[in-house]
């Protein structure tokens, strides 16, 4: 069994290159931060070759968490070989970590990826020169188009399997450097790993916290060389890893000259004034089209012919009528299963439409200029953009959205993100935004779009809010977002992502909300009558109405106080989608429950309060911390409630011109809300 690693930097294509090798299926996302933990996989067509895609990382002096994975598991996993993946856009910050990986003893091969973007800017990279320099083999790839990918990796595994334990030759820093690193190695401890050795030596002489040295004649050898140098060690070794980096690069590489297209498309996406409306347009486009234009017209088609009234329910209630089916089955099958699982397969058009887009504009490289973006118009609340992965990764699924905060080292600035990540809308609260916007407001344009910018507007006042406590204070840390030139997604990338979430999406149908709609079928039908338990022929005498009308009171002041809406709620916990799948068996039509305001009341608080249960045990992992994850959930069930209360009353008071208690207690809500907004920050208390 030999082990093959891949080592880079974030976003340049580690993941992509793992998967083309090993044939699955890991998130590629086109920013930093997306692999937080390393991931093996056996290589396709060679059994005993182990693959392992590591996070990024810029050197092997860990400042976040990811780094330290990924650092711990080159040196302790002891992998047969180091497939050092870089970005040939961007060569200089990449040869970096090059330089440290030939240090640890294990062979490496280089493969300069994003070789088409190269050549588009009319760029020439000369691998052999590339080697000469650092003593390793070179290749040139395009993990996206599959240039050079075979030739490199069988190059890798016949490194992995001969060469074992013949170790690169690595560059040599000047005089002085070296006889220092010579003298720590002398000094290492007998049972250090000959393998190792310079990388020991080089970590001790920058006195790398991780690694533990405490002879004091190390220190004192260290301390000779910063005065030579008038500098701290970390700062010499870095700095003379640049200078070897800056020697040679001329000769390994040509540049055209040329403006890169890239640059060009920036000027204008990125600028001062377009850029936040360039992104409210697109992202308007996106949720109008995939909920009202396009998907909302494929999930019509589907729900007239296949789940409507006349499709497949009317068939099966049919079909099992003439078998002389009990009419309990029957109805299960067709007011339970099909009206549930239904309802929620039924909106599979607009999922996949959605997916299409926002894999797109990730792929491509656009979403990663919005952190950039957001990140301006955070800094003026205090806050990072670094936030803003997460949240960009939470349209799709909240579950990896919260898990990507890992990369965030603030650590207030992570809990306020893993708070606030959910507020966008995932893909399982499309179905709810699209059926309010169809079935309460025909589909006007303004709806879908509207929940994203909820969203969006919570996260940030959420974030001043927060900030402003106590708790959350301190200063922002800098954020240093990398743009990747943008390409053109291949078909297949777009389509594998697509697939794998709108599938995922399928299989909750098939799963957990076929119980759950089993589950709301018999509660809604079954109950005590007359002094009898039993099938009851009104759904308000069911079990299912006696345990949402024990509850529905809390909910009557936001406008939806019916026993349906509390248990869609309540259910909506489990997946958000099972939201429209309990509507589609308590209601056959939902105008009979709610009018256009109430509905969006609604629509408001379930995409803003707590999320699934999934993502809530993302979040208690990420949290690790009861208390904090509670507060996480208290809070955003808090932040949805005020906002319902106060959109619902506010309007209900323009139309209505009637003041009641709830209308002053949801004017109270509002001034709090300003308050909370404009007040001055609370100074943390050292
Ligand atoms: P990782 O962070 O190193 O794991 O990088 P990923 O595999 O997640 O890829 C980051 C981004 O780079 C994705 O958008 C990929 O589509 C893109 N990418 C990866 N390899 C290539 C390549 O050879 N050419 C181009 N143009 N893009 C690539
Ligand atoms: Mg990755």
């Amino acid at each position: 069994m030999v082990k093959i690693a891949l080592a880079g930097n974030p976003n340049c294509g580690k993941t992509m290159l793992f998967n083309a090798l090993t044939g699955s299926n890991q998130y590629v996302g086109n920013w930093a931060g997306v692999t937080v933990e390393a991931k093996e996989g056996r290589m396709k067509g060679e059994t005993d070759v182990v693959i392992a895609d590591l996070p990024g990382i810029y050197s092997l002096s860990p400042y976040t968490p990811e780094e330290v994975v990924a650092r711990n598991y080159l040196v302790n996993e002891e992998p047969d070989v180091i497939l050092n993946i870089i970005d040939g856009t961007n060569l200089e910050r990449n040869l970096y970590l090059t330089t440290q990986l030939c240090e640890i003893g294990i062979p490496v091969i280089m493969a300069i990826n994003m070789i088409d973007i190269v050549r588009r800017n009319g760029d020439i990279i000369n691998p052999e020169e590339i080697s000469e320099h650092f003593g390793c083999v070179c290749f040139e790839i395009s993990a996206l188009k599959g240039t050079g990918v075979k030739k490199c990796a069988k190059k890798a595994v016949e490194l992995a399997r001969y060469n074992k334990g013949v170790p690169p030759v690595h560059h040599s820093f000047d005089d002085r450097v070296e006889s220092a690193l010579h003298f720590i190695s002398a000094l290492l401890p007998t049972g250090t790993d000959m393998l190792h050795k310079r990388y020991y030596a080089t970590k001790i002489f920058e006195r790398d916290k991780l690694i533990s040295s405490d002879f004091d004649d190390c220190e004192s050898i260290i301390k000779d060389v910063e005065k030579y140098y008038d500098d701290d060690s970390e700062s010499i070794i870095a700095d003379q890893r640049y200078k070897y980096i800056t020697s040679c690069i001329d000769e390994c590489r040509t540049k055209s000259g040329k403006t890169p297209v890239s640059e060009k498309i920036d000027s204008i996406v990125t600028n001062k004034y377009l850029s936040l409306p360039i992104f409210a347009l697109i992202m308007f486009g996106v949720y109008y089209l995939s909920v009202t234009t396009l998907g909302g017209a494929l999930s019509e088609f589907i729900t007239q012919n296949l789940f409507g009234a006349n499709g497949l329910a009317s068939a099966a209630e049919g079909f099992l009528n003439s078998v002389n089916c009990a009419p309990w089955l029957t109805s299960l099958v067709a007011d339970g299963i099909i009206a549930g699982v239904g309802s929620v397969l039924s909106f599979v058009p607009q999922i996949i439409v959605l997916f299409i887009f926002l894999s797109f504009l990730e792929d491509c490289g656009y979403m990663s200029r919005i952190a950039f973006i957001m990140d301006k118009l955070f800094r003026k609340f205090g806050l990072s953009g670094k936030s803003f992965i997460p949240i960009l990764v939470g349209t799709g699924c909240g579950v990896p959205g919260i898990m990507s905060s890992r990369t965030i080292e603030n650590v207030n600035e992570r809990r306020m993100t893993i708070i606030t990540t959910t507020f966008i809308p995932c893909g399982a609260k499309l179905p709810v935004i699209a059926l309010i916007a169809s079935a309460l407001f025909g589909g006007a344009w303004w709806v879908a779009p509207s929940a994203y910018f909820l969203g969006i507007a919570a996260i940030i006042s959420s974030g001043i809010i927060l900030k402003k406590t106590k708790l959350f204070s301190g200063d922002v840390s800098p954020f240093v977002m990398e743009l990747p030139s943008y390409h053109m997604p291949t078909f297949k990338s777009v389509a594998r992502a697509t697939w794998d979430r709108s599938w995922s999406y399928v299989k909750k149908a098939g799963t957990i909300i076929l119980i759950a709609s089993c589950g709301v079928w018999f509660l809604s039908n079954f109950g005590f009558y007359g002094g009898k338990f039993g099938m009851v022929q009104r759904m308000d005498n069911s079990i299912l109405a006696y345990i949402g009308g024990a509850i529905d009171i809390v909910f009557a002041p936001l406008g939806f106080g019916s026993w349906q809406a509390a248990v869609a709620t309540l259910l909506g916990l489990i997946a958000k989608e099972e939201i429209v799948g309990v509507f589609g068996v308590l209601y056959s039509n939902i105008g009979e429950g709610f009018n256009a305001l109430s509905g969006y009341s609604f629509l408001v608080f379930n995409l803003l309060c707590a999320p699934c249960v999934a993502a809530m045990g993302a979040i208690r992992r990420e949290m690790n911390s009861f208390k904090w994850t509670a507060f996480a959930i208290s809070y955003q069930c808090i932040f949805a409630y005020c906002i319902s209360l106060a959109l619902y009353q506010t309007v209900l008071f323009i139309s209505t011109g009637r003041i009641t208690v709830q209308t002053v207690c949801a004017a109270a809500v509002i001034m709090m809300f300003i308050f909370m907004l404009f007040r001055k920050p609370v100074k943390r208390i050292k």
